[in-house]
């Protein structure tokens, strides 16, 4: 019999129906003689109501205080999940993330998980209980608790199945598993029935939120064996793998976008050398990270600048800029956030040429223009106007041929 972790995130705990879904599974797979641990969401929409009750609290409410009501999300449903575990029979026993011991770093709303000490959990899996855990949070070394990131429950199931040794780790979401885009944009989006780490890294980290990046990185660092399922419906979902064959790798998996960033342009500033590094590190000073930057060819003794950054940190950034500007005499400062990144992701790309401008040539098609690129061996990014994402994102799906079975070759 395996040991598995289960995860069910907030859809598949939404509302008393579904969580007696939940119940009856983890209670079906508990008497096949499965040792399960099930790490679960905060009901669909919760979380978001305790931010904006927070905000009606304080315009900039302290990071600790939100982390004690963020928790409370994840608290109610692994109560509720164990009494009706406890309706059907099971043995099931509740913990928050500080009672089965998930160390974390003091980092509120972005912690990262450091340490799990088992043995509480193991206890009780030897008693044949099914162990219900609060995704999403843990404690900090001085015993105050965290939360781990928007989507971080991924992440809680994930670093206890590494830290249990499980068999599998199961992440049960509304959708049966990693498509080849958001199928809610392009409803002719295709299951994969496996995917590289290396490119589901990407995908998360380009905006794909079926997985939070740090739950595909502790994946990968401890070989989790990782699939991902629907809650509502049976089948195979999507399996994480750790061998890639390039011989089958197909030239690209899947197409990530992300609406939560922000464009910045600083123009006409001293090309010299330390300017670059003057902006971009008051920027970082204001603890603001910034993803793609781009420095244009100078002429007439001036450069220009373009970056991006967060969506939550434009007005940070653009102040900060607009400042930078005086100081440095700039032309102008500009701010877009009304722009998205799509970007195409595949490990298939490293051995082909010709992606690129594939690419380029669907969006052109459509009359897309490109403001920004960047690319890495498995990856080429634009960003967009925002008005271009849907259509953006359909032109590619079908450029690559990602609806049908077999793969174009470009
Ligand atoms: P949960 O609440 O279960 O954690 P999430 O909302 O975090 O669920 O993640 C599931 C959602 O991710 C899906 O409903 C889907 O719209 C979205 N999604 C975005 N890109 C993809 C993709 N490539 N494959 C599958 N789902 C995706
Ligand atoms: N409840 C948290 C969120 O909404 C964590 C999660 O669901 O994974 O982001
Ligand atoms: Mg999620």
């Amino acid at each position: 019999m395996a040991l598995i972790v289960q995860k069910y995130g907030g859809t598949s705990v939404g509302d008393m129906e579904r969580i007696n879904a939940v119940a009856d599974k983890v209670a079906r797979m508990h008497a096949q003689g499965h040792d399960l641990v099930v790490v679960v969401s905060a009901m669909s929409g919760e979380t978001d109501r305790l931010l904006k009750l927070a905000g009606s609290a304080h315009s900039s409410p302290p990071a600790r205080e939100l982390d004690v009501l963020l928790a409370t999300g994840e608290q109610t449903t692994i109560a509720l999940l164990s009494m009706v575990l406890a309706k059907h029979g099971v043995d099931a026993r509740s913990y928050t993330g500080h009672q089965v011991h998930i160390r974390t770093d003091n980092v509120h709303g972005k912690a990262r998980i450091v340490d799990i000490d088992d043995k509480r959990v193991r206890g009780d899996l030897k008693k044949g209980r099914v162990v219900v855990i609060a995704g999403f949070q843990g404690v900090d070394e001085e015993g105050n608790i965290t939360t781990l990131g928007r989507g971080g429950s991924d992440t809680t199931a994930v670093a206890m199945a590494a830290a249990l040794k499980a068999d599998e780790c199961q992440i049960y979401t509304d959708v049966d598993g990693v498509y080849t885009t958001d199928p809610r944009i392009v409803p002719e989006a295709r299951r994969l029935d496996r995917i590289t780490v290396e490119e589901m890294l990407e995908l998360a980290s380009l905006g794909t939120k079926v997985l939070q990046i740090r739950a595909v990185e502790f994946a990968g660092k401890y070989h989790v064996p990782l699939r991902v399922l629907s809650s509502f419906e049976e089948g195979p979902g999507t399996l994480i793998t750790y061998k890639e064959n390039e011989m089958e790798a197909p030239l690209i998996s899947g197409i990530a976008f992300n609406r939560d960033e922000a464009k910045l342009t600083i123009r006409g500033v001293p090309d010299q050398p330390g300017v670059a590094y003057r902006i971009l590190g008051e920027i970082a000073g204001g603890n603001i990270n910034v993803d793609m930057i781009v420095q244009n060819v100078g002429a007439d003794g001036t450069t220009d600048f373009t970056f991006t950054v967060h969506r939550n940190d434009f007005g940070k950034a653009e102040n900060i800029l607009k400042r930078l500007g005086e100081e440095l005499s700039a032309r102008e400062v500009v701010g877009d956030d009304k722009i998205v990144k799509i970007s195409v992701v595949g490990v298939g790309m490293r051995s082909h040429a010709g992606i690129a401008s594939a690419m380029f040539k669907a969006l052109a098609d459509e009359g897309i223009n490109i403001q920004m690129i960047s690319t890495s061996e498995i990856k080429i990014s634009v960003v967009v106007e925002e008005k271009y994402l849907e259509l953006g994102v359909r032109a590619l799906h079908s450029a690559f041929g990602l609806e049908k079975a077999a793969q174009s070759a470009s």
